[in-house]
């Protein structure tokens, strides 16, 4: 048995099945941030994280770019357990101002779109020099909106995946790994 599976294990009603290792995912994130550094290099460059399920990819992805980079973080919530309502409401605001940066966006998944619809709307107000987004996980079977996204480093299908920052009910955000949550019932 693996560290990986291990780990999983310890959660007694449900199983995670091991979608993405650690190791592919860093290989992947040292990929988009190579770009990431080639297409803002001499930009004024700031980086909004999506809060919470972003923290763990937007802290690897910064450290990998080649940039001077400013960066804050929103939160947002549009999800209660597995079901999406298409709400979408500002828990916490920014304190960098937009204004005439170039914004980059970094979202733990796109699903329906609501949420990145929502946030490059309100963001638009602020009157940013350009708006880009880079998510880790691209849900593209479940849209609703259809939002632009510039860098994606995976893209899942329709199962709920939690790990490397995605939670379930709060939980499983520590996983080094995404995986796919089971019920063993
Ligand atoms: P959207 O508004 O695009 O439907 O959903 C975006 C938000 O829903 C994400 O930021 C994330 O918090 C949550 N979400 C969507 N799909 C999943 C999933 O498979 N697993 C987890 N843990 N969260 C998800």
């Amino acid at each position: 048995m693996t560290n990986e599976s291990q780990m999983a294990n310890t959660f007694e009603k449900c199983s995670v099945e091991v979608l993405l290792s650690g190791e592919a995912i860093q290989r992947r994130i040292s990929d988009i941030a190579a770009e990431i550094s080639k297409d803002f290099k001499d930009k004024d460059a700031l980086i909004i994280a999506v809060l919470k399920g972003s923290f763990v990819f937007c802290a690897d992805l910064i450290r990998k770019l080649n940039l001077n980079i400013a960066v804050d973080f929103i939160s947002l919530s549009s999800y209660s357990g597995t079901s999406p309502d298409g709400r979408v409401n500002v828990i916490a605001g920014l304190k960098e101002t937009p204004e005439g940066r170039d914004v980059i966006i970094v979202e733990d998944i796109v699903d329906t779109g609501h949420t990145l619809d929502f946030l490059l709307k309100e963001l638009s107000l602020k009157k940013p020099k350009s708006i880009s987004t880079c998510v880790l996980l691209d849900k593209k079977c479940a849209r609703v909106k259809q939002v632009p996204v510039e860098y994606v480093c995976f893209e899942v299908g329709s199962e709920f995946v939690v790990g490397y920052g995605l939670d379930y009910n709060g939980f499983y955000r520590g996983l080094p790994y995404i995986g796919i949550l089971k019920d063993n019932d």
